[in-house]
């Protein structure tokens, strides 16, 4: 017997497995499944066992040199979900099956931390005859067996009673060397929770009572447990609606089930509350997974789940590959995220695989949110998914006002500062008022557009209809999709004014700003440059909770489900930064923030006021978010989408040729792609046509990149758009297969359905 062994290596031949021998004393612990170290090209290398074979492919074969014994082999299951992504992602088997083990196994430095355990090595009767005979001769040692035997028979050691701190670790040693106690050593758990979120063992608190809107949700999730094989939920529930108490709930009727739960949430760190809420209430059976433990931290916790003393996990997206048994429910929060979409190999959507683990297990997965993805509303709306809805708020509070400010007006006033005279008054009140605001930008400008601020037009692609991207050193736009170039228009060609201008201030020049027009604010700026350290955001959020500062500036991360009382005016200080991003959701984008943004006013007692800024008022993703229409916005934005063949109604597949040397860079993008055009060509005719009538493969570019050059790599990318996945699928491998490979210092990579193409 050989051993079918895949090895991530970055060869196209990793495809497939490599075969190894087993050696005598592993033959029992080698299985489909197991992580093993082999030999390869001259390294150890951490592999993954697919398979067997009576006679390898090879005539000098190489032998597997370790397992990895402190974690079982992966199940079934997840073999068949690693299969899955392999296909669905274009990715190698070896990527796929890595992301189900904790980094430490794939690097290993798999650790567990022990400590010596000092327990009774004699039955109690002869222990308690010990120190009647040793209380005299050896007080010492009589002390200790007579603690031992209070308090269970055994104790750490360096326990904090000081047990053996008190006594002398002579008399210890002693008695283990006339075999009354023994000492082992035994695994201890780094827990990720700091003191102040330490939770009772038990699970507690007293249920709260549900909205109609609640109850009726959690009846239809526990409904589908006795479904053999129930489709995923849309839990559509407007902001402060409970969903975070179905989600409990739907958990708790797992549990008494027997089964477990994965609870997906976007970035772990913007949401410490929910992680702390799901701790209170469920204590120790919360296992906490996500990228600020320490590695120690995550495989301990990775650990506690795969034993299955901790059956719920919650954790940020690689999460969804816990090892939970005997899952009963999937639960993605926020599942319009972006941040569920992994941006390296393999790069999996975590949606996807949670619904397609679920349905592996025959789960339920609910995927929960305000604003759900356009993808997922399609999908409920064709039934493939089933919808609920919360239309209520929790203690009915009324949905924020939300007002809508006409930039272009502000110019034809003479107001040139990017506070509007609407937005400056109601900052002074709120200021005056002791009460506190949040102006929110869209992230730091990283492209650059060009808009007219006479009549708000922005300079978009006939073709693809995203913003053009401003290329300064050239002088032109260019569309990053289909490499569309035209001049830096002098006037708008729209209206004929002269106040054409490139754009995107970032949250640095804004809170230079604030501080400017409103001296006596205390102001905090909330971005990825000011929350790079740990808890430095932790430390924004309770400051300003605090009342520490009067004005929060920030970037999304300030939209996300934090709960500020005092807030009852929320800024957004540009909404064109959003609309105006070259990428085919920058309209879905602006709809999700401006409702995420609004969802932080008025959440405490008093009403909440949000102001929106924008050059284009009547765009309808700015309309229905402020009447705070989904549907609407939806079959808005579908039409769109059909109409210019952007998902769902076809896939997108972004390959992306970066390095150092530009010209090598343009040179082989323009290869690739013809190549690409050649197989898309070749593809026979899919037989049946998409009802779109979107059947078959366009390849987009070669053009520059939106963001063409990060750290220090030109980047060039190529666009196809198919339909059926299968097709797109098949056109990027033939075309990868006909083309020269790369030339060194050139890397090509693939990304299936991207969820940006910046
Ligand atoms: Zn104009
Ligand atoms: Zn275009």
């Amino acid at each position: 017997m050989f051993a079918e062994v895949v090895v991530d290596v970055p060869a196209a031949k990793a495809a497939k497995p490599f075969h190894y021998g087993i050696p005598d004393r592993l033959r029992g612990s080698v299985r489909v499944g197991s992580a093993v170290v082999v030999p390869f090209g001259g390294r150890r290398l951490v592999g993954y066992v697919v398979g067997f074979v009576d006679t390898p492919d090879v005539a000098k074969v190489k032998h597997i040199l370790e397992v990895a014994s402190e974690v079982s082999p992966l199940p079934q299951g997840m073999m068949a979900l690693a299969t899955w992504m392999t296909a669905r992602y274009l990715c190698r088997p070896a990527e796929a099956i890595a992301q189900m083990f904790p980094a430490a196994v794939r690097q290993r430095k798999a650790s567990v931390k022990t400590q010596a355990l000092i327990e009774l090595a004699v039955s109690s009767e002869e222990a308690r005859a010990f120190v009647t005979e040793a209380e005299k001769r050896a007080p010492r040692q009589a002390e200790v067996v007579r603690a031992l035997l209070e308090r269970g028979s055994s104790v750490m050691e360096g326990d904090a009673s000081g047990l053996l701190r008190r006594t002398c670790p002579d008399a210890v040693r002693a008695l283990i060397r006339k075999g009354i106690l023994a000492s082992k050593k035994v695994e201890v758990m780094r827990s990720p929770f700091t003191d102040a979120q330490a939770a009772p063992p038990q699970a507690g608190r007293p249920p709260l009572h549900l909205t109609p809107d609640q109850d009726r949700a959690v009846s239809a999730i526990t409904a589908a447990f006795d479904q053999r094989s129930p489709r995923p939920i849309l839990l559509h529930g407007v902001t402060a609606s409970g969903k975070t108490e179905v989600y409990m709930r739907a958990i708790e009727a797992a549990l008494a089930r027997g089964r477990s739960a994965i609870v997906l949430v976007p970035e772990i760190a913007l949401t410490p509350q929910l992680a702390g809420g799901f701790r209170e209430r469920f204590g120790r059976a919360v296992a906490l997974l996500h990228s600020r433990l320490s590695a120690g931290e995550r495989y301990d916790e990775w650990r506690r789940a795969e034993r299955g003393d901790a059956r719920i996990v919650v954790g940020a997206r690689s999460a969804v590959f816990a090892p939970v048994g005997n899952l009963g429910l999937v639960v993605v929060d926020e599942e319009h995220e972006n941040s569920y979409k992994q941006e390296e190999s393999p790069r999996y959507h975590a949606r996807e695989v949670a619904c397609e683990r679920a349905r592996v297990a025959g789960c339920p997965c609910v995927l929960g949110s305000a604003t759900p993805s356009v993808e997922s509303f399609y999908r409920a709306r064709a039934g493939e998914y089933d919808y609920i809805a919360l239309t209520t708020r929790v203690e009915m509070r009324p949905m924020p006002a939300m007002d809508i400010v006409d930039m272009r007006e502000e110019l034809a006033h003479g107001n040139r500062s990017i506070f509007s005279r609407a937005l400056a008054r109601a900052i002074r009140e709120r200021l005056a008022r002791r009460e506190q605001v949040i102006l929110f930008l869209n992230r730091r400008g990283h492209s650059t557009f060009v808009l007219c601020r006479e009549c708000g037009h922005a300079m978009r692609c006939p073709e693809c209809d995203v913003a053009l991207t401003y290329h300064a050193e050239e002088g032109t736009l260019r569309c990053h999709y289909c490499n569309h170039e035209e001049a830096l228009p002098d006037t708008c060609p729209k209206c004929g004014s002269s106040y054409i201008k490139y754009f995107g201030a970032g949250t640095e020049k804004i809170e230079r700003e604030v501080m400017r027009a409103f001296p006596q604010a205390r102001v905090v700026r909330m971005d990825l440059d000011t929350t790079r350290t740990k808890r430095a955001h932790e430390t924004i959020v309770s400051k300003f909770r605090g009342g520490e500062h009067d004005i929060l500036v920030g970037t999304q991360m300030v939209a996300k489900g934090h709960d500020f009382p005092r807030v009852t005016l929320v800024g957004v200080v540009s909404a064109d930064t959003c609309l105006n991003l070259p990428d085919f959701k920058a309209g879905e984008r602006t709809f999700q923030l401006m409702t995420q943004v609004a969802g932080r006013a008025g959440r405490g007692d008093r009403p909440g006021l949000v102001i929106i800024q924008t050059y284009a008022p009547d765009h309808y993703a700015v309309q229905h978010a402020r009447d705070h229409d989904y549907v609407g916005f939806y079959e808005e934005e579908i039409r769109a989408r059909q109409d210019l063949l952007y998902p769902p109604f076809v896939h997108l597949v972004l390959l992306v040729v970066s390095g150092e040397d530009p010209g090598a860079v343009e040179r082989y993008a323009a290869s690739l792609g013809a190549s690409l055009r050649v197989a898309a060509r070749s593809l026979d005719p899919p037989p049946h046509p998409a009802p779109s009538g979107a059947a078959g493969v366009r390849v987009l570019g070669p053009s520059p990149c939106a963001m063409k050059r990060v750290r220090r790599l030109y980047r060039w990318q190529i666009l196809l758009k198919g339909h059926p996945l299968e097709s797109a699928d098949e056109a990027v491998r033939r075309g990868l297969d006909t083309c020269p490979a790369p030339p060194r210092g050139i890397v090509v990579q693939v990304d299936v359905d991207p969820e940006s193409v910046l």
